[in-house]
């Protein structure tokens, strides 16, 4: 596992450590049939084999009727090797949000969360284990950064969450994955490659992909300047959502310390600049924390940088998080935030708190192990 942080201490790179074994979803159509011939086997069992795992969420090599049992067997235990293992799933919302639990090959623990609505079902997926981001008030930055997910590892979250909805184990009948939000543990812009690998894969059409709508995907980050340049740069109108929870940079300082490295104008510049060019508004997340960032003048502060942009505010009643000693803000100070920045016409909405109870919404996965 990794150290405790110091405040404010940031871990760009994470540490090496050895690679999950590869993935048919680390791939492209054409590096698969590249591994497959590379097996000795037809490149057109690669485009079976994706079949399998990204139209019909197939899970064990029994059920591949259409290829021939050695060649199952073989295929599957090469590129399709179990990567997450369940240890463990919560519940709430009758069933309708689940979080669960993953342990990786080498042990790392990471978890998502599947919530349900009755227009959307919506997976939020971790890309690190841990986060070396260490902003003050979320649980996962508080254990470090242990180490970069793969892409496949990314990819099998939202199939696990797929294979439940279609198999009809989430209430409200068979489903299917509508969104998917990186918003679990880590920061997806710390992992760039593995991380628009695994959007790729998310939005390529069926059997290449799994043929989400990539207005449905949502990458979220604290503010990594060059990697949003490079996001805007790949042609994925996928939604940015940037955590920005200060308005100014003394207190952005301490409550996301990337802002040391990119103040409050250079990220939203970015900001700006990935929406002139995906034509996507940008979601500005702000967690609302009692006395921290929820004055009026703060509100005040945000609507005249975001007046007239193509621009949204989720405002986030701040999670209770271990050993924190902050709070959310009180109804009427939201509230007051609320119009203030409406004054200023700026589209605004209050995020639900799905999951609070199991310790599943933002900023609560920290991948406690069962018995700790
Ligand atoms: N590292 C990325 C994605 C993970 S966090 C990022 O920071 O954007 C997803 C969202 O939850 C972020 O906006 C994050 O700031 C917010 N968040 C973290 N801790 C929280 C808490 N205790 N209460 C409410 N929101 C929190």
């Amino acid at each position: 596992m990794s150290e405790q942080p110091k405040a404010g201490q940031l871990t760009l790179v994470a540490p090496r450590r050895g690679k999950p074994q590869r993935h048919l979803a680390d791939l492209t159509m054409a590096e698969r049939r590249a591994a497959v011939a590379e097996l000795g086997e037809k490149p057109f069992r690669a485009d079976q084999l994706s079949r399998h795992y990204f139209a019909r969420l197939t899970e064990t090599p029994e059920q591949m009727t259409d290829l021939p049992g050695g060649t199952r067997e073989r295929l599957v235990a090469q590129l399709m090797p179990p990567l997450l293992t369940s240890v463990r799933e919560i519940t709430c919302d009758g069933g309708t949000t689940r979080k669960t639990l993953w342990k990786l090959f080498d042990g790392s623990l990471v978890e998502s969360v599947l919530m349900r609505y009755p227009d959307r079902v919506t997976m939020c997926v971790s890309s690190q284990a841990g986060c070396g981001m260490n902003c003050p008030f979320c649980a996962t930055g508080q254990a470090g950064l242990t180490r970069n997910m793969s892409t496949a590892e990314i990819v099998e979250q939202v199939v696990a969450g797929a294979r439940a909805l279609a198999a009809g184990q989430v209430p409200g009948g068979p489903g299917r994955i509508t969104n998917v939000v990186f918003m679990g543990m880590g920061e997806p812009m710390a992992n760039y490659k593995a991380v628009i690998g695994a959007v790729r894969r998310l939005v390529d059409p069926a059997p290449e992909g799994l043929g989400i709508s990539a207005r449905g995907v949502t990458v979220s980050t604290v503010g990594l300047v060059p990697a949003i340049e490079k996001l805007a740069d790949e042609g994925l109108p996928v939604t940015l959502a940037l955590s920005l929870h200060a308005p100014d940079d003394e207190l952005r300082d301490t409550l996301v310390p990337i802002n040391t490295r990119w103040k409050v104008s250079e990220v939203l510049g970015a900001a700006w600049r990935y929406a002139a060019k995906t034509k996507r508004r940008v979601s500005i997340e702000y967690a609302l924390i009692k006395d921290i960032n929820d004055q009026e003048w703060r509100a005040d502060l945000l609507g005249r940088l975001l007046k007239g942009k193509l621009v949204h505010v989720n405002l986030i009643p701040l999670n209770p998080t271990p050993g924190s000693k902050w709070t959310a803000s009180r109804p009427e100070d939201e509230r007051a935030f609320v119009r203030r920045l409406e004054s200023h016409g700026v589209a605004v909405t209050v995020r639900d708190t799905r999951g609070r109870e199991i310790d599943g919404a933002c900023g609560q996965l920290a991948a406690a192990t069962p018995d700790s």
